[in-house]
């Protein structure tokens, strides 16, 4: 007996056949939305995609007819562990490790409502993500799939050394990163340049050597896992170019110290195509601010505001040229909560020029690809995990729509209704 199913039914036998209706699909892999399409999903994985047709007799039926379905969305940069407050790094040094792990377990609740059932943590401390992740994976508390970089690899006094993982020579780099992932982690971090955050360090420097750099990404390539590059000037995105990393995070492309603006270089915008260097754009910190009276913006804001005109040019000509682009929001830092990727991928639509089936590309097959994770998640098609997103409206003319979550389906079960967690 085909019947439309509530949250107990939809969990309640894992192996009967679920067929989720989707009035629009859009699968992730960048083709063209279909309309009225099945999906067809059994053990927690997806087994068929087919337009109309009959429902098997004794199907389980998820009714998404009148929504858009997407891929269960992936945020390629976020931060469990900081608190989104208003000033998470002076959170970060009173907390103990602790309630770290507290604000990661309520802000992987908020991914997940959220529709994004990945996530790529980009630096916590002392591994408490770690052990968030191994506790979703045992169903002790809900959040989505985690990958996470632990502490990321920084220079003695360099961007977030207090997160406590600081080595300088090519030998040390190339220890601490043995040293992670001894310890678990699925992916690294190295911080190619200074940060905003991090008082005392120069954004617009290097913190490393293409060689130091190397010695990181040979580790993880040893380990099979992939590597990202904090870098905020052009000096910097080159070193993570030359060494070639998976993902450069936030490519501000700031000039040398003296110099205001931007230096954008096509040849090293080239060369992330030729080595497969992605880029992470991180619109929302900045988005965030732009909304604040001038007079409550600190220095840093005022400074990344003062590049973001220039830089959305910077990132459009990179799309031009071939650069591919995932999405990551640095959700955690200031004011960032972790709902906040439908509002990342709507500025790529906006400020980036990219259609909607795009922009969600980013943040579904394209950042799986780049994660190394297409064999498991991104797209909708028959062998992937059943991590499906529906939301209110046609997303693939109203980009918006992707932030009216309706409903959650993580793994084949029913996790999330109308941005609220059922369990
Ligand atoms: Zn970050």
């Amino acid at each position: 007996m085909t019947q439309q199913l509530g949250t107990d039914q939809a969990t309640a036998s894992p192996d009967a056949l679920l067929v989720v209706k989707a009035g629009t699909l859009v699968d992730g892999t960048g083709a063209a939305p279909r309309r009225g399409v099945q999906v067809y999903v059994r053990d927690g994985r997806i087994v068929d995609v087919g337009s109309g047709g009959d429902v098997p007799s004794d199907a389980h039926v998820l009714d998404h007819s009148a929504y858009s379905v997407v891929p269960g969305l992936i945020d390629c940069h976020v931060h469990l562990a900081f608190s989104a407050g208003p000033n998470p790094l002076a959170d970060l040094l009173v907390e103990d490790d602790g309630t770290l792990l507290l604000h990661a377990a309520a802000n992987a609740r908020t991914a997940l409502a959220a529709g994004i059932t990945t996530v790529r943590d980009l630096g916590d401390r002392a591994g408490v993500v770690r052990v968030l992740r191994d506790a979703i994976g045992r169903g002790v508390v809900p959040g989505p799939r985690i990958l996470t970089a632990g502490s990321p690899i920084t220079i003695t006094g360099g961007h977030c050394h207090f997160l406590g993982l600081e080595a300088d020579s090519e030998d040390d780099v190339r220890q601490v990163a043995r040293m992670q992932l001894r310890d678990g982690v699925d992916c690294l971090k190295i911080m190619a340049t200074g940060g905003r955050m991090t008082p005392g360090t120069n954004p617009q420097l290097p913190q490393y050597t293409v060689e130091q750099v190397k010695a990181a990404v040979e580790e993880a390539r040893r380990a099979g896992v992939t590597i990202a590059a904090h870098a905020l000037s052009a000096d910097g995105i080159r070193v993570a170019a030359e060494a070639g990393v998976d993902t450069v995070e936030h490519c501000n492309w700031l000039a040398r110290p003296g110099s205001d603006g931007l230096a954008f270089d096509e040849s090293t915008a080239e060369l992330m195509c030729t080595n497969g260097v992605a880029f992470d754009p991180t619109l929302t910190p900045v988005q965030g601010s732009l909304s604040m009276p001038d007079g409550n913006l600190s220095d840093v804001q005022r400074a990344a505001l003062a590049i973001r005109v220039e830089l959305l040019g910077v990132f459009r000509r990179m799309l031009e040229l071939g650069v591919t682009m995932v999405a990551g929001t640095d959700a955690g830092t200031r004011r960032s909560t972790l709902d906040k990727l439908p509002g990342e991928i709507g500025l790529y639509v906006e400020q980036l020029g990219l259609t909607p089936v795009a922009a969600i590309a980013t943040a579904t097959g394209t950042a799986a690809r780049v994660l190394g994770l297409a064999d498991e998640v991104g797209t909708i098609q028959a062998g992937r995990r059943a991590d499906l997103t529906v939301v209110d409206g046609d997303v693939s003319a109203d980009i918006a729509a992707l932030g009216r979550t309706r409903a959650v389906i993580q793994g084949g079960r029913l996790v999330g209704e109308h941005g609220r967690l059922l369990t």
